[in-house]
């Protein structure tokens, strides 16, 4: 079908998983989304289908044993924290059974069917390791399981290899990255602000995976106030090494974030960026599984439709236009542009 988009979501994601502090991932992002996409008109366009519940014990494809029962034990706690960035609440358990129902079954779906699927789910995941915090950071930062993880190994499970991820989230997956670090079976391409001023303070170029991973960990990173003119450069190197990889099935860490005042982050990309990515995730023609990370405000409001706008392939006038970046972080996104094609063509065609 032309001009429509396959979207998952229910109330279940708006109705559980309640801060008891204010907090910025809460119920109210999916107000904003569903405000978000109405405003743009998108409504018409979109395929809605309903969240599947699945078991907790199927994050065990996963995370280690003992990290799943601490979260279970912290059920019967709630509301209680898991770190002074993540909370669980009397509702999460639903929440979470939900999310992993949904990307378990989903991913697999988009496979079989050759399609394109849009979860808009929380809590988000990607800064989730197997065991929790990821790559000795602080906090799990909002993230209670890693669900891009979780359909990447249901889909390994099911003898589906090449799996490629493409994470625009404005933070570095440093979960995902830790989990998939020495496989080659999945490629992480994660595009985020540079982690020497961000939250988790990992992604640097040169992690690029380990042993037979190596060369199939990616990281784009972006100055402080890039806008999208720097996001742009790295449009033709995604799409080199997506063709070079050639996965079975493309993946996606969906977070909106890097909007221009989104709240959290210092990046400064507009609908365009976020039409542009859809457009990109597009043009790779595998089936697709894509999941909610972050995305606070106006990300949700306006980059979250944009982005739904270019998978139901609507030409959209909020695509013009588009930020540019001050000349002295525009020299500095360059030369760590370089730097990285330096380091990526040891193992890719890149240029
Ligand atoms: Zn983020």
């Amino acid at each position: 079908m032309s001009n429509t988009v396959n979207l998952i979501y229910s109330d279940v994601f708006r109705q559980n998983h309640s801060p008891h502090v204010k907090h910025p991932e809460n119920p109210g992002r999916m107000r904003r989304v569903l405000t978000g996409l109405a405003r743009h008109g998108l409504k018409s366009f979109i395929n809605w289908h309903l969240p599947i519940e699945g078991e907790i014990d199927e994050a065990l494809k996963v995370h280690v044993r003992g990290y799943v029962n601490y979260v279970k034990d912290l059920f019967n706690k709630a509301p209680c924290e898991i770190d002074p960035d993540t909370y669980v609440s009397i509702t999460t358990l639903k929440a979470l059974k939900y999310s992993i129902g949904t990307v378990i079954n989903y991913s697999l779906k988009a496979y079989n069917d050759r399609s394109t699927y849009f979860a808009i789910l929380r809590p988000p995941g990607h800064h989730v390791g197997r065991g929790g915090k990821a790559l000795g950071a602080l906090t799990q930062g909002f993230c209670i399981f890693n669900n891009i993880a979780l359909a990447a190994s249901s889909l390994i499970e099911h003898g589906i290899s090449g799996i490629l991820i493409v994470d625009f989230d404005a933070h570095h997956g440093n979960g995902t990255q830790e989990i998939f670090y020495e496989t080659d079976q999945v490629m992480l391409i994660d595009i985020h602000q540079d982690p020497r001023t961000l939250y988790p303070f990992t992604g640097h170029i040169n992690e690029i995976g380990l042993g037979r991973g190596e060369g199939y960990n990616v990281n784009i990173v972006l100055p402080p106030l890039s806008g999208d003119d720097v996001l742009g450069l790295w449009f033709n190197i995604i799409t080199d090494l997506a063709k070079q990889y050639d996965p079975e099935v493309v993946l996606v860490s969906a977070g909106f974030d890097g909007y221009v005042n989104d709240g959290l982050t210092e990046l400064r990309y507009t609908s365009k960026a976020f039409y542009r990515l859809g457009k990109l995730i597009s043009s790779l023609n595998k089936p697709t599984f894509i999941v909610l990370e972050g995305g606070y405000s106006i990300g949700l409001e306006e980059g979250l439709p944009a982005f739904t706008a270019a998978l139901a392939s609507i030409e959209e006038p909020m695509a013009s236009g588009g930020s540019r970046t001050p000349p002295a972080i525009f020299s500095e996104a360059m030369s760590i542009y370089r730097e990285t094609i330096t380091m990526l063509s040891k193992y890719w065609r890149v240029k």
